[in-house]
């Protein structure tokens, strides 16, 4: 058995570049509640991979990167009807910029996101209040303190990875064991910075399967696109080691 692991980014009105329809990112949520299947806390997956959860058979863990406010305005309430769990991967210097000022939402694509970020954070980037208020279904953790996007500063991958988990203790209480590669961008050299700093689990964004084989240096995750069909097909191709791992090597990314 393989636990497949989604990522997300976006869910906004229209489907788009690293995003879900709202329609759509409904639809495959829909299938995920009708078809029986439980969905994982960071915890029970850590607990999974370590070989010290049994998982239902039907089990997903659903992730989405970065901290865009989209993600508490259009896929908390979603979750939160079907009483599904997802965990989000924070960019915490960037969280930190949006809990300056409170803003108005805007429901942009990626690609003006990504320039307003700097100017008008919080329009766009989840404030520290936002995650209080969905934490109920979500729970989050470290996506590093800058993405390696230097919309707020420089910082080098030491501090990038040691100040994102400080962050997530001074704010959300815990010492944080789950680190998501920003861009999927990782070496053998950054494996050991980020676990000589407390870090255990690393998420990248190549497909495959995730055994409970107690290695959690390289989680793999499906890009979720398009709709139900096409997540059906995911879910049934990985959830299964052998054409999950065979079809890996086909399509890595
Ligand atoms: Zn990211």
């Amino acid at each position: 058995m393989s636990i497949p692991v989604l990522m997300y980014h976006h869910v906004l009105p229209k489907d788009g570049f690293i995003c879900s329809s709202i329609e759509n990112f409904t639809k495959q949520m829909n299938f995920l509640k009708q078809n029986g299947y439980y969905t994982l806390s960071s915890k029970e997956f850590y607990m999974y991979k370590k070989g010290k959860f049994k998982a239902p058979k039907k089990s997903v863990f659903i992730t989405f990167d970065d901290g865009w406010r989209n993600n508490a305005v259009y896929a908390y309430p979603i979750l939160k009807k079907l009483e599904l769990k997802a965990t989000i991967f924070l960019v915490t210097g960037w969280i930190n910029k949006a809990s300056e000022k409170k803003e108005e939402f805007e429901a942009l694509e990626h690609r003006e996101c990504k320039k307003i970020a700097p100017i008008n954070p919080h329009k766009v980037i989840m404030s520290w209040d936002d995650i209080e208020s969905c934490n109920d279904v979500f729970d989050f953790h470290s996506h590093t303190a800058t993405h390696r996007d230097e919309y707020y500063g420089k910082l080098s991958w030491q501090e990038d990875l040691a100040i994102s988990r400080d962050t997530i203790k001074q704010q959300l209480g815990f010492e944080d064991k789950h680190l998501c590669w920003p861009r999927g961008t990782f070496n053998e050299s950054l494996i050991k910075q980020a676990k000589e700093v407390g870090y255990e689990v690393f998420y990248t964004t190549q497909r495959g399967v995730n055994l409970a084989d107690n290695n959690s240096l390289y989680i793999k995750r499906i890009a979720v696109k398009k709709d139900e069909k096409w997540l059906k097909k995911n879910m049934f191709l990985f959830s299964n080691n052998i054409m999950g791992s065979l079809y890996a090597k086909i399509k890595p990314q």
